[in-house]
């Protein structure tokens, strides 16, 4: 229903690569859609085919003013042919950032709800109310973190065993979506290593489980390297991704690949990692995060 482009493996080079004997491997699935990029074109596949197979033809979801899943809905809602609708948490700022004006330019009707409305936005009282506002629609929870997601992402980490060797697999977590996805397809084999962009992102451990991640152990979350909180950035980031950008071409944004690689390369650094194995890093996209470090 969406395009999808496959996307590259790219191998980064380094002497302290060689020194650590490691491989390192990128895949590059930030380029697998020019606006419904990386995991969140995974995360989103089996929600748009279910919402159709319901007939419903308008989509429902939330989130921040800087949302990457904002953004994606947006995109492949226009895609798709479905009306959506986008609860904002906080108030309307003019003029709109480049986030949400996209989304408003793919045709998501905005709606902005206060913080502490926005905290109740699981409780039926509050879909309710938005039932009776909007009518009828397919709801995607925040982060667009649902079984279906999970399903989706499933899928994709069946085509990355298929097509490359490695040891461990290294992602961003934000919701813990993605990373569920991924345990629960590799069922026990590989090493999985989810680099939270939180603050205080253990409860992230229990989000897996709750979506199938309990039957496993292969995984942990690092919690080490979200440079003081969620989307809060710093010069040590703000140079390593400039470094990335130089050295290897590879672009990251700061909210959640810029950190994760910064994980990745302290742990080899650190010798965290077998001598001999290949690392696959996963490049979830999010290279909107980084604009918007440039809007402000
Ligand atoms: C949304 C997002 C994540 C987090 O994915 P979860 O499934 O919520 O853990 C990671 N990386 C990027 C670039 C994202 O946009």
């Amino acid at each position: 229903m969406i395009s999808y482009t496959k996307a590259p493996i790219q191998e980064l080079k380094s002497q302290l690569f060689e020194q650590m004997a490691v491989r390192v491997l990128v895949k590059r699935e930030d380029l697998n859609h020019p606006f419904i990029s990386g995991n969140k074109w995974w995360k989103l596949k089996y929600n748009l085919e279910e919402a159709k197979a319901l007939n419903c033809d308008t989509l429902l979801t939330f989130g921040g003013a800087y949302s990457n899943h904002i953004y994606a809905t947006a995109a492949a809602a226009k895609e798709g042919g479905f009306k959506c609708i986008g609860i904002i948490r906080g108030e309307k700022v003019q003029p709109l950032n480049s986030t949400l004006a996209f989304a408003e330019s793919c045709g998501m009707k905005l709606h902005y709800v206060s913080r502490e409305a926005y905290r109740q936005k699981i409780e039926s009282s509050f879909i309710q109310n938005l039932q009776d506002q909007f009518g009828n629609f397919f709801l995607i929870p925040e982060g667009g973190t649902n079984e279906l997601a999970v399903k989706g992402v499933a899928e994709f980490a069946l085509l990355l065993i298929e097509e490359t060797e490695f040891d461990y697999l290294c992602l961003p977590v934000g919701t813990g979506g993605t990373m569920a996805g991924i345990v629960v397809q590799l069922a026990g084999k590989k090493k999985i290593i989810g680099y939270s962009a939180l603050k205080g992102g253990s409860f992230l451990n229990n989000e897996i489980k709750k979506f199938g991640g309990d039957a496993f152990s292969n995984w942990r979350i690092e919690e080490a390297y979200h440079f003081g909180g969620y989307a809060k950035t710093d010069k040590v980031l703000g140079d390593f991704m400039k470094d990335a950008e130089g050295k290897h071409h590879l672009l990251l944004d700061q909210v959640y690949t810029g950190k994760m690689l910064f994980g990745v390369f302290d742990q080899i650094n650190k010798g965290l990692f077998n001598k001999g194995s290949t690392i696959l890093v996963l490049h979830t996209g999010g290279l909107r995060g980084r604009i918007k470090l440039e809007d402000n």
